[in-house]
């Protein structure tokens, strides 16, 4: 006789704890698997739901001024808009993004300078004294 357990109260619980999910960069809802999205193939033509998207006019970002959440998190992001003639304005998620929130809020924008391959090139040459024998 096949023990047939009792399928409709653990079925809810059954997610994986590591499943992960994108959010609605408007409203932070939960949108959908991330494990779709990490095909090679699938274009992210929308990150938030349908009620934002008409909202804001947008598939993608919220308008201008309007909150926005994390894509990976759901979380509200904070927003930096940096001095300078040109300002440019970061959305900035302090879960997913601690350090570069962290020195975004000491008001440091500058980018870490990236390590180049040409840094090998910029060392002094060796200054080797010219051998005459
Ligand atoms: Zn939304
Ligand atoms: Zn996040």
């Amino acid at each position: 006789m096949p023990a047939k357990g009792r399928e409709g109260d653990t079925a809810v619980e059954a997610a994986p704890a590591t499943e992960q999910f994108v959010y609605c960069k408007g409203c932070g809802t939960k949108l959908e698997s991330r494990a779709r999205l990490s095909k090679p193939r699938v274009v992210v033509s929308s990150m938030m739901c349908d009620a934002c998207t008409e909202k804001h006019g947008h598939a993608l970002m919220p308008a201008p001024g309007e909150p926005t959440y994390c894509y990976r998190c759901g979380s509200l992001e904070e927003v930096f808009v940096t001095p300078g003639i040109s300002p440019a304005t970061y959305h900035i998620c302090p879960k997913c993004l601690p350090d570069r929130y962290a020195r975004y809020q000491a008001g440091d924008f500058e980018t870490p300078p990236k390590v180049a391959p040409e840094d090998e090139k910029a060392e002094p040459a060796k200054a080797e004294p010219p051998r005459k024998a």
